[in-house]
């Protein structure tokens, strides 16, 4: 990776362990283990419909086995996926910074599977189910074990009988309380930010950044799409699985040569 001054200076902030780093991802991190982001042109079935209408509550009501099976398909995808070396970048920094906060926009739980802990999932995660009028939780355990989406009927709730929906946060939907208390503690005390593979269209995530910034917070942005730059102080293009890996070694260099 080429050392710019603004990489420089990055990579001077990150030498200290101490550094309170706060690290937001979205979809873009996932996308070399396979799971389409939002802005991808989409698959098959599914490239026919605007997300936002199968992310909604409304869309949801209007044709819950449509949605149910997109879910179920995302899901699958996930499960077959493997975590990246971005998210295993992550996990590692999380153990060199302790004063670490990875915030991030995927419902996917990849992050886990690399190894990260303590993540603060703002929309949710995939893996849950809840029932759509009382919140009771159930289990996609509970799908026959053969299930197509020709054959997939939505699951029903075994409390009230609802339909069961997806532990995530759709459009329109607010954050847990819990969730936005802890980031704007983070982002008060932030010294290093980071924006991966997200677009920033989506709010409130979308305006981290510039709250970080005010704060005082040196901000970077990694993505191969240079209109995903914004505000930041430094930006990074590339592809998030080929640039942290990059960034961490140059880190490592950095930190050896002191
Ligand atoms: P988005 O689809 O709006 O934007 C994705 C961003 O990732 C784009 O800016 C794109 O240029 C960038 N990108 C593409 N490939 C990349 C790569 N290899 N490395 C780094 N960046 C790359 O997604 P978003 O900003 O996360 O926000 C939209 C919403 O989509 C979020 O609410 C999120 O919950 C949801 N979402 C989640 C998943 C997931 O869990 N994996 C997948 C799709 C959408």
């Amino acid at each position: 990776m080429s050392l710019d001054s603004g990489c420089d200076n990055l990579l001077e902030r990150l030498r200290d362990p101490a550094t309170k780093l706060v690290v937001l991802t979205g979809a873009g991190i996932s996308a070399e283990s396979g799971i389409p982001t939002f802005r991808d042109p989409g698959e098959g079935l599914w490239a026919q419909y605007d997300p936002q209408e199968l992310a909604s509550a409304e869309g949801f009501r209007k044709n819950p086995k449509l949605v149910f099976q997109w879910y179920a398909w995302r899901r699958a995808k996930v499960m077959a996926a493997q975590a990246n070396q971005g998210h295993m970048v992550l996990a590692r920094w999380a153990q060199r910074f302790p004063a670490m906060t990875l915030v991030t926009q995927n419902v996917d739980g990849l992050h886990t599977r690399a190894g990260s802990s303590q993540i603060i999932e703002m929309h949710g995660s995939i893996h849950i189910l809840r029932c759509f009028d009382r919140g009771h939780e159930g289990s996609w355990d509970d799908l026959p074990s053969q299930w197509t989406l020709e054959n997939l009927e939505p699951l029903r709730c075994q409390i009230c009988g609802s339909w069961m929906r997806p532990g995530v946060v759709w459009f329109g939907e607010s954050i847990a309380s819990s969730d936005m208390e802890q980031i704007g503690e983070a982002l008060a005390n932030c010294e290093v930010f980071l924006a991966i593979g997200t677009s920033g269209v989506v709010y409130p995530a979308a305006g981290f950044l510039a709250e970080a910034r005010r704060q005082g917070a040196f901000t970077v942005v990694i993505n191969p799409d240079s209109a995903a730059r914004g505000t930041s102080h430094l930006f990074l293009k590339g592809k998030a699985a080929e640039v942290l890996p990059g960034l961490d070694a140059a880190l490592e260099v950095r930190i050896s040569k002191k």
